[in-house]
């Protein structure tokens, strides 16, 4: 099948719709009951075999636009993502510490074409919006490219994602 410009301008189009679109129903999410234990399980036994880990979150499909697993990569983490035509199209780590009442996010990812449809901001407002009276932080530092989508979201938000260490209750090393 030949590809030509137009034929691309269109895709990136529909996929624009289609996120908005999901980025609209972001408070419907299917959950992954956390800890399982064949979650550990499989989890252990494909270690060194599942494919390199590069920063972003690895989701698994539950079958539901908005899905929320028990983090792939970060133990006792988990994962928030969107899904279109069975695959991840925005994914962020989160945990949080109900004793604190504090949120860390991680590594939010977009796919490409669905960036710009405010998949990340949805995503993170439905966290917030389950865990009202939270604060806010990010693990790690924000890139310089990343900044100003951090300073955008974090707008009016207690903690405001700027970075903030684990407290003692979550981090176990
Ligand atoms: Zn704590």
């Amino acid at each position: 099948m030949s590809v030509w410009p137009g034929m691309v301008m269109v895709m990136v189009a529909q996929a624009q719709i289609d996120g908005v679109r999901v980025a609209g129903h972001a408070g419907r999410v299917r959950r992954e009951i956390g800890g399982d234990w064949w979650i550990l399980l499989v989890r252990r036994v494909s270690r060194g075999r599942s494919r390199v880990h590069r920063g972003r979150p690895v989701a698994r499909d539950l079958g539901s636009p908005w899905q929320d697993t028990v983090a792939s990569e970060r133990t006792g983490w988990r994962t928030r993502a969107a899904w279109l035509y069975g695959e991840s199209v925005f994914a962020v780590d989160y945990r949080i510490c109900r004793r604190c009442r504090i949120g860390w996010v991680e590594s939010p990812a977009t796919d490409e074409p669905y960036r710009r449809c405010g998949l990340a901001a949805a995503g993170l407002a439905a966290l917030r919006a389950e865990r009202p009276g939270l604060i806010w932080h990010t693990l790690g530092g924000h890139f310089r490219e990343s900044r100003p989508f951090w300073e955008t979201v974090g707008s009016g938000i207690p903690g405001g994602y700027r970075q903030g260490p684990l407290c003692p209750h979550v981090d176990l090393g």
